[in-house]
C-alpha cells in the first residue's frame, strides 16, 4: 500500500518504520527542517515493549535504556507517602532519551523517503484515495494517511475544527544532569509539595532527567522568565536531592512548556486518514504513556493493516484505540489534578490515603495499561 505518514515525531517515525519493515511504501512528511529533537528523557512502560515485541525495534529500545522498577511518592518533607511497582512481567520499564528513541526509530525508515521543510497544508478525499497539498507547492496522491502531526494536528483540526487542547493548569520544567545522586538503583522519586512537584528519573549512564510542575496561568510570563536560579529558590525547601540536581543543571538547556490535553475524541479515523499520537489523544504527562501509547497506535494500525482488508483495519483500529487511550486521558487527567493540588487540606487528605493504600492497590491502579488489545 502506498503510504504517507505527516510527521516524524515518535509516533510518525514508529508508524513508518513498522510500515516500512512490514513492506508498504511509506513517505514521511515533515515540516521542521531537521529531525533533531528537543527533549529531557522519556519513560517507556513495559505495556509498550510488550506491544512493540515481535518486531526488531523493541531489542534496540530495551537495549538502550535504563531500567526503573518502582517510582517512590514523597512529600516535599521527604516524607514516605508510596510507591509504584512497575510492571516487570515479561519486559521491563525503561527511562531513554529522546534523542537517542528518535536516533533508533529514524534507522527503521530509509533516509531518502523522510521528507523535510513539507508542511501539510491540506488533503482531499475520494473513496479510496487521499491526495495531500503541501506549502512547498508538492502534491502527491496515497492509498492511506497517517496523521502523527501532533498536539496541535492540522490535520485533527480539518475533521474536528473544535477539538482543541485544553490547558491543564500547570507548567512543567525539564532537564537532564549528569550527577551521582545517593538514591537506590533503578528507581524514580516523585517530591509532591504545596508548590509543585519534582521528580527524579535515571537514565543510563549515570544521567538523571528531571522534571518539575507548578500551577500557573496559561503561558504565564513569571514562569517563562524563569531559569536556573529562579528554580533553585522556588524550590529551596524541597530534600536535599531536588537542591543537588538542581544545581548540578547547566545554566542552559532547561525546557519550559505547560501541559495540556485534549478531551477524548470518539473516532481517530475520516476515510482513508488515520489520526495517531497526539494528535488522536494528547494526555497529560502524569503517567508517562504519551509517546508510549503514539507507539501503541502504530503497532496495531501495522498489525491490523498487514491483517485484514483496509476498511475493516480502520474501524477495528478505531474501537481499540479509542477506547484504550481515553481511560489513559482521563487518568493521567485525574492524577494531575490530586498531585497539582495547593490546598493544605486536601494535601492532607491525599497525603494520609496515599500512605495508607498498600503499595499493590496503588500499581493495580494502571495494570489496565498492560491488558491493551493489539490484535
Ligand atoms: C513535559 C513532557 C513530558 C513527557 N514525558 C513523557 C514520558 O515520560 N513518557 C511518554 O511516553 N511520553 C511523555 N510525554 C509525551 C510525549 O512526548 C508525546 O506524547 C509524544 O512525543 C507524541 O508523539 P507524536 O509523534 O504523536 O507527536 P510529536 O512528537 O509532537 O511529533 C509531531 C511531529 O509532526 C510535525 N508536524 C506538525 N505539523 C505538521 C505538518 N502540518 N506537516 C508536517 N509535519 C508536521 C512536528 O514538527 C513533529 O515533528 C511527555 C510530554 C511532555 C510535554
Amino acid at each position: 500500500m502506498k503510504i504517507a505518514v505527516i510527521g516524524a515525531g515518535i509516533g510518525g517515525l514508529t508508524a513508518a518504520g513498522l510500515l516500512c519493515q512490514t513492506g508498504h511504501d511509506v513517505s514521511v512528511y515533515e515540516k521542521r527542517n531537521s529531525l533533531d529533537q528537543v527533549g529531557a528523557g522519556l519513560g517507556i512502560g513495559s505495556n509498550v515493549l510488550k506491544a512493540l515485541k515481535q518486531y526488531k525495534m523493541a531489542y534496540a529500545i530495551e537495549q538502550e535504556g535504563a531500567s526503573l522498577r518502582k517510582i517512590e511518592i514523597r512529600s516535599d518533607l521527604d516524607v514516605f507517602l508510596n510507591s509504584l511497582i512497575m510492571n516487570q512481567d515479561e519486559h521491563e520499564n525503561i527511562t531513554i532519551h529522546r534523542n537517542v528513541l528518535h536516533e533508533i526509530l529514524k534507522t527503521y525508515v530509509p533516509s531518502d523517503r523522510i521528507y523535510l521543510n513539507h508542511e501539510l497544508k491540506e488533503f482531499k478525499q475520494t473513496a479510496d484515495t487521499v491526495r495531500l497539498y503541501f506549502e512547498n507547492g508538492v502534491e502527491e496522491k496515497f492509498d492511506l494517511v497517517v496523521a502523527a502531526d501532533g498536539i496541535h494536528s492540522k490535520v485533527r483540526t480539518n475533521i474536528y475544527p473544535k477539538a482543541i487542547p485544553k490547558y491543564a493548569g500547570y507548567t512543567c520544567f525539564r532537564g537532564v544532569v549528569n550527577e551521582n545522586l545517593d538514591i537506590e538503583q533503578e528507581v524514580a522519586l516523585e517530591y509532591w509539595g504545596h508548590k509543585g512537584r519534582f521528580g527524579i528519573v535515571p537514565l543510563k549512564d549515570n544521567e538523571l532527567y528531571w522534571f518539575c510542575t507548578m500551577n500557573a496561568k496559561e503561558n504565564d510570563l513569571k514562569f517563562k522568565s524563569f531559569e536556573k536560579p529562579h528554580l533553585q529558590a522556588y524550590f529551596n525547601q524541597f530534600p536535599n536531592e531536588v537542591r543537588k540536581v538542581l544545581d548540578a543543571q547547566e545554566e542552559l538547556g532547561i525546557l519550559q512548556h505547560d501541559m495540556y490535553d485534549l478531551a477524548p475524541l470518539k473516532s481517530f479515523i475520516s476515510g482513508r486518514v488515520v489520526l495517531i499520537g497526539d494528535a488522536a489523544h494528547a494526555t497529560t504527562p502524569n503517567m508517562g504513556q504519551g509517546a508510549g501509547q503514539s507507539i501503541e497506535d502504530a503497532v496495531t494500525l501495522t498489525n491490523l493493516i498487514n491483517d485484514r482488508d483496509i476498511e475493516s483495519a480502520l474501524k477495528r483500529y478505531d474501537k481499540l484505540r479509542t477506547k484504550h487511550t481515553k481511560k489513559v486521558i482521563l487518568k493521567s487527567r485525574k492524577i494531575g489534578k490530586s498531585a497539582q493540588t495547593s490546598s493544605t487540606l486536601k494535601i492532607k487528605i491525599r497525603n494520609n490515603m496515599l500512605k495508607r493504600l498498600s503499595s499493590k492497590s496503588l500499581s493495580k491502579k494502571v495494570k489496565f495499561l498492560q491488558k491493551a488489545k493489539l490484535e
